[in-house]
């Protein structure tokens, strides 16, 4: 069993992607060709945004966000500290300082009530992070954003395709940022990203901070970096993006039919039952590309050591929260007991467009008898 098929999915798009890479082979434009400008434009009308500005990575979508805002030594960005290493990483390479404010228990997402406490005089943006493909409390993030007048980026990598109030994931703030790193909802078969905004000044910036701040040809009038995507990758992402739409259905359909198979064995959504495991819960108005099915279990070394032996793949995203990390130690280590506390707790099952019910049966059983739920389902 694999943890994410994408095997399965190569053979869905095989033959576009293979007729993708041709043309591109034979065009010979490597850096910056027509698949780049052609991939902007759908991604753009996908999210509904007015630019995407495609990027190297995720990670390098978030700090040219950054650097487009000027944000920089003596600043500070308030982020939440469950999440990848790269949302509280690039704020620092930049010299400002993270601010981790604690996540809402039931979505892992940073939680709106605490973010007024943390802002001060130096606050210079809001990171809200979509983790495992389930926007934040966007509305309510924007609004104390803008009653402060700060800029809000949304950290989408593990979202893109989900929506929000009816809108999509990097398209609910100043600046959205995405990944295409190969094990994301919309994957490259490499790495690649990219940054989305309504904002004509800033997507010209953006566009100009990747390019290693050139506004034409050896002219440089900012700082930048090399954060281009290949052409090569481009390709492929306009090949995928043909089954992508069904993709996200399929996804939202796996992810809640794990939970509507663990709940009747006897998992909880929330905490007020009893239950050794809770499934995730998507809040009313989301719409969740689970870019991972992540559960709460006791006792998760014996869960994973037990669905292990059984072939099942695991992974705990994530097991230190950012700041306990080494790197962060000394930045309120400490005032963030929900996150230390799932941290201790969450495991991501299989997840993929590709499963099947019988696979997903499987799993479902062998997380029930690792946890002493019931191993038949309650009629
Ligand atoms: C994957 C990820 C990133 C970084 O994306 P890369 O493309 O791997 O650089 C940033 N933030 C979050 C929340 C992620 O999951």
């Amino acid at each position: 069993m694999q943890f994410i098929d994408l095997k399965s999915q190569y053979r869905l798009v095989e033959e576009s992607v293979k007729a993708r890479i041709e043309t591109v082979m034979r065009h010979g434009q490597f850096i910056m060709g027509p698949e780049v400008q052609e991939l902007e434009e759908r991604l753009a009308e996908f999210v509904g945004v007015r630019h995407c500005i495609t990027m190297s990575s995720g990670t390098d979508a978030l700090l040219a966000a950054m650097m487009a805002l000027e944000i920089g030594r003596g600043d500070e960005v308030i982020t939440t500290p469950f999440t990848f290493i790269a949302t509280g990483e690039m704020i620092a390479l930049l010299g400002a300082r993270p601010v981790f404010v604690d996540i809402d228990p039931v979505t892992y997402n940073i939680n709106p009530e605490r973010l007024e406490d943390a802002i001060t005089g130096r606050t210079r943006a809001i990171m809200p992070v979509a983790l495992y493909g389930q926007c934040a409390d966007m509305d309510a993030v924007n609004a104390i954003a803008s009653r402060h007048r700060i800029p809000v980026i949304e950290d989408a990598a593990q979202s893109f395709g989900a929506s929000y109030q009816g809108r999509r994931s990097g398209g609910l703030s100043l600046i959205g940022c995405t990944s295409f790193f190969p094990a994301k909802p919309l994957g490259a078969y490499g790495d690649g990203g990219a940054c989305f905004t309504h904002d004509d000044g800033l997507a010209k910036t953006l566009g100009e901070i990747r390019n290693h701040g050139q506004d034409r040809r050896y002219h440089h009038l900012r700082l930048g970096f090399n954060g281009r995507l290949d052409t090569l990758q481009a390709a492929i992402l306009l090949a995928k993006m043909d089954i992508f739409p069904d993709e996200v259905v399929a996804r939202s359909k796996w992810g809640a039919r794990y939970t509507e198979l663990l709940n009747q064995r006897g998992a909880a959504t929330t905490e007020a039952g009893d239950s050794p495991v809770l499934t995730p819960s998507i809040r009313p108005g989301n719409l969740s590309v689970y870019a991972q099915y992540t559960i709460q279990v006791p006792n998760r070394d014996d869960v994973v050591a037990k669905l292990q032996q059984q072939g099942i793949p695991t992974a705990v995203h994530y097991p230190v929260p950012l700041n306990e990390q080494p790197i962060f130690q000394g930045l309120g280590h400490g005032n963030t007991p929900i996150s230390a506390a799932v941290a201790k707790r969450v495991m991501s099952l299989p997840m993929h467009p590709y499963l099947s019910d019988s696979e997903q049966i499987q799993i479902v059983d062998a997380v029930a008898e690792a946890t002493n739920l019931s191993s038949q389902k309650n009629s």
